[in-house]
């Protein structure tokens, strides 16, 4: 059986512009046992029609000077639109080739083309990453090969070269990529593909927004912010539209661990002296539905919960973390660590001598006092004289009030 082994092949022929027909490799291989060259070519039809005939010569050369033309003559060709097709290899005289250049003479009844031509590669798309992404997915989700249309398409005045590097004669859809035309025109426009992108995560986040989780809901929301920001659709309004659902998914939540509590009260209260073992079981259930209240800030239930328990596990404690009491304070604590002293002071007052809110209070007002003489210092007299203000009696703040205020004017 005859080897052969390829000695020359070119798969960037170059093309007559505008003729459907392209070669698109030209191949020599030699036969290692005679020693016998064979000319191979394919053809690719880049047309939107099918040609019924195709006629070719292929000019080679080896590095002696010698030429050698062959002609193809495929007077049944045939050759849908788009297909491509091998014709029978030719033997050739030459023993060695150099070089080689095909030309198409005839396809159908048409025998003169543009000049030939190089088809250049195509240029990288000038997009920032995720643009580029966002060009990848418009590709795909439109049945385009995206592997292979990775650069710029360009058009001629009667002929593109895809972005996938392929050139297309009277064609609507790249024979190569699949890619239609118009769709590539947007696919290189980075603004087109940033609408594209808002609008496929404003219909995403809108889908999320029915979801039946609440984290779905509430990643809608976050989702729908930076398009509300740039004033895309009706964003806004549909984070309005999820926020009220949201809070109306957390409120069923609460009456459904309501009624559980209410149906657990109503139990633990009508209890037998014969059921010990079940009623301890009963007051760990409770336990555990009284935490779970206190975790979903649910605290009324929690505090009534944990008193039906009494001196059960630290449910008098836990009775007392549930208290309004208990929760102002917990909040003002909060307050005070996160700089915000005028609310603190205002709940830790209101607290009167609950725990040490007394000494809390104070600590707020004199912070506050502080600030207002450093913002008095900078004669930033208006924001001092509010603050000394809000401390109210604390220290000589009447008096630094009313010489902030007489300085105001000074602004
Ligand atoms: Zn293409």
């Amino acid at each position: 059986m005859a080897k052969y082994k390829v000695i020359y092949r070119n798969e960037n022929c170059s093309w007559s512009e505008d003729c459907p027909v392209r070669v698109s490799v030209v191949q020599v291989s030699r036969d290692t046992t005679s020693g016998a060259c064979y000319l191979q070519t394919r053809l690719r039809n880049i047309s939107n029609n099918r040609c019924s005939s195709v006629e070719f010569v292929v000019n080679l050369a080896n590095n002696a000077g010698d030429a050698e033309k062959i002609e193809f003559k495929l007077l049944d060709a045939d050759l849908p639109a788009g297909a491509t097709m091998a014709p029978r290899a030719r033997k050739m005289t030459l023993s060695e080739v150099c070089a080689a250049s095909a030309t198409i003479t005839r396809v159908d009844d048409a025998r003169h083309f543009g000049a030939q031509l190089q088809i250049p590669k195509p240029e990288a798309p000038n997009l920032s990453e995720e643009l580029l992404a966002e060009r990848k997915t418009l590709l795909a989700e439109n049945g385009v090969n995206a592997k292979l249309c990775t650069g710029v398409h360009v058009t001629h005045q009667r002929w593109w070269m895809c972005g996938c590097g392929a050139a297309n004669v009277q064609r609507s859809v790249c024979w190569n990529c699949q890619a239609p035309l118009e769709l590539l025109r947007n696919a290189d426009s980075a603004d087109y593909l940033a609408e594209h992108a808002m609008q496929r995560s404003f219909d995403a986040a809108v889908a999320n927004l029915d979801s039946s989780s609440q984290g779905d809901v509430a990643a809608a929301i976050e989702n729908l912010r930076p398009l509300a920001d740039k004033g895309f659709r009706d964003s806004a309004e549909k984070i309005e539209a999820g926020k009220k659902r949201l809070s109306e998914m957390q409120r069923g939540r609460k009456r459904a661990l309501r009624i559980t509590v209410a149906i657990l009260v109503a139990s633990t209260i009508g209890f037998s002296a014969f059921e010990i073992q079940r009623i301890e079981a009963q007051k760990e259930t409770t336990y555990e539905t009284a935490t779970a209240c206190l975790e979903a800030g649910n605290y009324n239930d929690a505090q009534r919960l944990f008193e039906s328990l009494g001196d059960y596990r630290d449910s008098a404690d836990k009775a007392n973390e549930a208290s309004p009491a208990n929760l102002l304070y917990q909040r003002a604590l909060r307050e005070l660590e996160s700089g915000d002293n005028t609310k603190a002071l205002e709940h830790f007052d209101s607290l009167g001598d609950y725990k040490d809110s007394v000494d809390k209070a104070n600590e707020a007002r004199e912070t506050i006092y502080q600030k207002a003489a450093s913002a008095f210092d900078s004669g930033k007299y208006s924001i001092a004289a509010g603050m000394f203000e809000t401390v109210g009696d604390y220290a000589d703040a009447p008096q630094r009030a009313e010489e902030a205020r007489g300085l105001a004017y000074t602004e």
